[in-house]
């Protein structure tokens, strides 16, 4: 078994990496540290575990950073994702995640750094966050070990959710993905494919239907296609994030 350990940079995944390898490689507060992907066993198994450099978008991949980590999801032969995402920045974090939901490909969903979540003033519903992802989530901390042998746990008995079809999108978001997939031109990762269809850009090579369909939905919500699944996807994080964290300062108000 195969995992990839896929995040944003600086989310701690070379962190993890060590710690479930026991290697050393190196850590770092900046871009790029991670430049190309690093493979180990992890310590007495054999479970595969991939480093991956840091990726913000897997729809559009800018660097080459980003390149080499989409590359291998779409590409190479893999089991399971392992998406680490720091606690303490989850709307711009949970934004990759949303991507990763809709690439055919069981997942866990590592809250990292929890040792910097102010216990204070927030509380994690990790419960609630699993029901509404449809996704096994750990809380970690690479600095204090937290939660590491759980994830050692859950990985080794495979004991995490299978993949849904969980959606997060809106009827007519689902209905343009379905007409897509019902053309049937992708053969892997079809929802993927389909909603980059509305995102791009350049629309020449789609078929007449298609482009419509595109067009209605853009029209619908007066932006380009890349602005409403934007648009839509920070949505559901913040509906989200409402119901799964609670601020214990503002509760006492
Ligand atoms: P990557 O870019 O995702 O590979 O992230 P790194 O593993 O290189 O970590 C980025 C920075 O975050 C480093 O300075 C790490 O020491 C720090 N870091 C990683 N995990 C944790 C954690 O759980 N808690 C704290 N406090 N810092 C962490
Ligand atoms: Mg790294």
């Amino acid at each position: 078994m195969k995992l990839a350990l896929v995040g944003n940079q600086n989310s701690g995944k070379t962190s993890l990496f060590n710690i479930l390898t026991g290697s050393n490689q190196e850590v770092g507060n900046w871009p790029g540290v991670t430049v190309h992907l690093t493979e180990k066993n992890i310590k007495k198994s054999d479970f595969k575990v991939v480093d991956l450099p840091g990726i913000y978008s897997l729809f559009f991949p800018n660097t080459n950073d980003e390149k080499v980590s989409s590359n291998f999801i779409f590409n190479e032969k893999f089991d399971l994702i392992i998406n680490v995402i720091d606690a303490n920045s989850l709307e711009r974090n949970l934004y990759l995640t949303t991507q990763l939901m809709d690439v055919d490909m069981d997942m866990i969903l590592v809250l990292n750094m929890y040792d910097l979540v102010p216990k204070n003033k927030i509380k994690f519903d990790v419960e609630i966050l699993e029901k509404e992802l449809g996704i096994t989530v750990i809380p970690i901390s690479t600095k204090t070990h937290e939660g590491i042998e759980k994830l050692k746990n859950v990985i080794f008995q495979k004991k995490f959710l299978k993949r849904t079809n969980k959606t997060i999108f809106p009827n007519c978001i689902e209905e343009f993905i379905n007409y897509v997939n019902s053309q049937k031109i992708y053969e892997k990762n079809c929802r993927f494919h389909a909603i980059k269809c509305l995102e791009e850009k350049n629309s020449t090579n789609l078929n007449e239907n298609i482009k419509q369909k595109k067009q209605d939905i853009e029209n619908k919500y007066s932006m380009d296609g890349e602005q409403v699944i934007a648009y839509l996807r920070y949505e559901y994080i913040k509906n989200v994030k409402e119901k799964f964290i609670f601020h214990k300062a503002r509760k006492l108000i």
